[in-house]
């Protein structure tokens, strides 16, 4: 099965409107975006070693953009960047940990 490829919905058979329970990327949404407007903010406040040591889930990605920008800019682009990597690696969690889908067509919610 590839990354794209929806289950068949386990009450009624449709594959068309099963969709993923996204709870994992919400957070991993959120909690990457604020780790990485610390990095970022931090980063562009006292420099790459400690802006790297609190942005734990995206240093790189957000201290290289925080240093760049600076200070609320820099924040700003580590939030987007950390929510932009903390949404992938939540849908990752999702969909091959979880593994909870939502049959829109019948409202059936099933793992597989
Ligand atoms: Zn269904």
């Amino acid at each position: 099965m590839s990354e794209n490829e929806m289950p068949v919905c386990a009450n009624c058979g449709n594959a068309n409107h099963v969709i993923l329970i996204s709870t994992a990327k919400k957070a991993g949404t959120a909690v990457g975006g604020v780790s990485g407007a610390a990095s970022g903010y931090f980063g562009a406040k006292t420099g790459a070693i400690v802006g790297g040591g609190v942005g734990s889930v995206v240093p790189v990605v957000g201290t290289g953009i925080g240093i760049i920008a600076g200070g609320i800019g820099g924040a700003l682009a580590g939030f987007f960047a950390g929510a932009a990597v903390g949404n992938k690696v939540g849908e990752h969690i999702d969909r091959h940990i979880f593994r909870e889908y939502r049959c829109n067509k019948c409202g059936t919610e099933f793992e597989i």
